[in-house]
């Protein structure tokens, strides 16, 4: 089988990989569609992301739908042909934050298409995938399997809502819209937001965010000063989320936010140290969240996809055969013109 395996910065190559053996509780995923995250994007451009560098060959790859083609010999619930999304955290189960529900915490967690332990877990940009049972959720086989590849993002972004706190009847803010930025303005959206406002660099994908929601977009590269008057006038939003993963964006969070907000952090920062202005945060009682991953919120984004509560298609891009994932890599940095760009995998 074949799969997308990055040795180092803008080094990725199509190999033939060996099928792995398949233990008890597993199942073995043929994959249809993968999604190219920031973080994918980030690993190939730079060959890290945030504080976690590639330091040998790794499969890239968390966002995956596919189809169950052969189950270990323990597996219940599940059956073969199976349409599933799969969750791409691994937790051990065991640990106390795992014990204590907040599994994406877990201190020996195997994400998929990860470099944060060594050895690195191996992704799910290949054309078969082993994870254990639990991480799949079967659905009907009416469902999209692309859309269905776009509840890992969903679900980063429906645990920034919880996150983030009560949202109803707020003046909502999000830096940043890029696939998780324009999930959490639908989310904030659906979460009954009074007002949200959506911020990016690009036009492009400011379009988006008012299609999906936001009443007031904001290029901040062509209106850098769009908004300094919140900052004189004692702050404009209730909550926000952080989703850009720059430095500059928290900091004018921090400033325009009113007295006793929340922000939510989303976006990973580059490593090293933010420079924002914490005594702000202290004299004017902000409280910020940082905001990892998800949990349970993976099933509910599964759900709210197969039931039509949320649609994603306006976040849906182009797609690309596995063998040209360098040219998917390419289209999915131009913010322009992508959003969330698809390899096929079959
Ligand atoms: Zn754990």
């Amino acid at each position: 089988m074949l799969a997308a395996v990055l040795h180092s910065a803008r080094d990725l190559r199509i190999e033939t990989l060996q099928d792995l053996p398949l233990a008890a509780d597993e199942v073995r995923v043929r994959v249809a569609f993968g999604g190219i995250c920031g973080s994918d994007h980030s690993y190939y451009h730079k060959g890290s992301v945030g504080d976690f560098a590639v330091r040998q060959p790794m499969v890239l790859g968390h966002e995956v739908s596919g189809q169950i083609i052969e189950l270990g010999r323990d597996v219940a619930g599940l059956r073969l042909d199976d349409r599933v999304a799969v969750d791409p955290s691994r937790p051990c189960r065991h640990c106390d934050h795992c014990r204590m529900g907040r599994s994406n915490l877990c201190t020996d967690m195997r994400f998929l298409g990860s470099a944060a332990r060594m050895p690195h877990v191996q992704g799910g940009f290949s054309q078969h995938l082993v994870v254990r049972a639990d991480q799949c959720i079967a659905v009907p086989d009416d469902v999209s399997l692309r859309a269905l590849a776009c509840a890992e993002p969903l679900a980063v972004a429906l645990h920034g809502l919880r996150r983030a706190g009560d949202v109803f009847g707020k003046r909502v803010m999000v830096t940043g819209s890029g696939p998780i930025g324009l999930l959490c303005v639908l989310a904030a959206s659906m979460a009954g937001a009074r007002e949200i406002w959506a911020s990016d660099l690009e036009d492009a994908p400011l379009a988006v965010a008012r299609a999906l929601g936001a009443s007031r977009t904001v290029n901040v590269a062509s209106e850098p000063d769009a908004l300094a008057a919140f900052e004189a006038d004692g702050g404009a939003f209730d909550v926000a989320f952080e989703a850009s993963g720059s430095a500059a964006a928290l900091n004018t969070l921090i400033r325009t936010v009113r007295r006793g907000a929340r922000i939510a952090q989303l976006g990973m920062l580059p490593p090293g140290q933010a420079g924002v202005p914490i005594n702000l945060l202290q004299s004017r009682e902000i409280e910020l969240a940082g905001s990892f991953r998800f949990h349970e919120e993976f099933r509910a984004a599964v759900a709210a996809i197969v039931e039509g509560a949320i649609d994603v298609t306006p976040i849906l891009s182009d797609v690309f055969q596995l063998a040209a994932a360098d040219q998917a890599f390419a289209v999915a940095g131009d913010r322009r013109v992508a959003i969330k760009v698809h390899l096929a995998f079959q």
